[in-house]
């Protein structure tokens, strides 16, 4: 069952170096309970893509051109500023990337949780504290009853991101978008922190946009994946499928270019190249000036989505 529909979503900066346009165009749903991977490189449009849904956008420069996001059939851009931010925390609520400064340092970790309980619920201070107390012990913090009165710099980088895990849950969110969620952590905390998430979906039946440049955690964590190139999707797939017998040129060189202990050694496949800037955005496929496979009418026109079957669509020439 959708929970929500992005429809040719148009998100665009306007810079003095011109009009960027980071997001241009996607369209991509997110069912009730999946959790939808969306991968790239840097720069491709994810971040932008997650903070337009929730009308984080600063304004100016940036503006949401067109498009629609429906979420419960209804359309987020359409809602006013009140409504927005009531949704927001509520039924959507999102991890951001930067979980080392994300935290407010002169504020305990206890009191910080609560506020967003107050805001979001009717609970008094009281009782949101004791909320505080429960959600932090979920999440697996120790002796919660004494770590609420912990600043933040008392936590790990790990306790950190747990902490920001259970502020995004405290309201049982419909929606979690995570973006880049473990980059900042090492790799044992990065496997407890993603096993956490799934406990929460599984406990909650929460929806997830996973946002990330690390393949093996979406592989991991996700049913369905999109793959965003220059700003728009360049290919969607389960997940199997696309790690299995990837279509597009730019996904191929994605995954050739991750290291794997089985087979041959030699050295690893890399994509020539770097994405564009919104600036300087290849006429035809964008992707064009990087790929082994472009002919001449890929410098010339953008290419057309091709639904391959009810699950997978990729847009480019080869498959016309
Ligand atoms: Fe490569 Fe052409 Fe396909 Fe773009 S449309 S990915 S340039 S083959």
């Amino acid at each position: 069952m959708r929970l929500v529909t992005v429809k040719d979503l148009r998100t665009y900066f306007h810079t003095a170096e011109g009009v960027l346009p980071a997001v241009d165009g996607i369209s991509f749903h997110i069912d009730r309970g999946e959790t939808v991977g969306m991968v790239g490189e840097s720069g491709c449009g994810k971040s932008v893509t997650s903070l337009s849904m929730l009308r984080l956008i600063p304004i100016p420069p940036g503006k949401i051109e067109s498009g629609e996001i429906l979420y419960d059939g209804e359309d987020l851009l359409k809602k006013s500023t009140e409504e927005i931010r009531d949704i927001r925390g509520n039924k959507i609520s999102m991890i951001f990337q930067e979980v080392m400064t994300s935290l407010n340092p002169v504020l305990r970790i206890g009191k910080q949780i609560a506020e967003a309980i107050e805001i979001h619920q009717s609970l008094n201070p009281r009782q949101a504290m004791d909320k505080a107390v429960d959600i932090l012990r979920m999440v697996g913090i120790p002796r919660p009853e004494k770590r609420i009165k912990d600043y933040p710099h008392l936590f790990s980088g790990g306790m950190r991101q747990r902490v920001m895990i259970a502020m995004a849950m405290v309201c049982n969110p419909e929606l979690l978008i995570a973006d880049e969620p473990t980059t900042a952590l090492d790799v044992t905390i990065q496997a407890q922190v993603l096993e956490l998430m799934k406990q929460l979906k599984t406990v909650m039946n929460t929806s997830i946009l996973l946002i990330s440049h690390d393949l093996g955690l979406v592989a991991e964590m996700a049913e369905r994946v999109l793959v965003m190139y220059a700003g728009k999707i360049v290919e969607e797939a389960p997940v199997e499928g696309l790690f299995r017998d990837p279509q597009h040129p730019y996904t191929k060189g994605l995954l050739t270019s991750i290291p794997r202990l089985e087979g041959e050694r030699g050295r690893l496949n890399i994509i020539r190249g770097v994405v564009p800037r919104p600036t300087e955005f290849p006429t035809g496929c964008r992707f064009h000036p990087r790929c082994d496979y472009a002919r001449a009418e890929c410098t010339e026109r953008e290419p057309p989505q091709k639904v391959l079957d009810a699950q997978r669509r990729v847009s480019c020439w080869l498959f016309e």
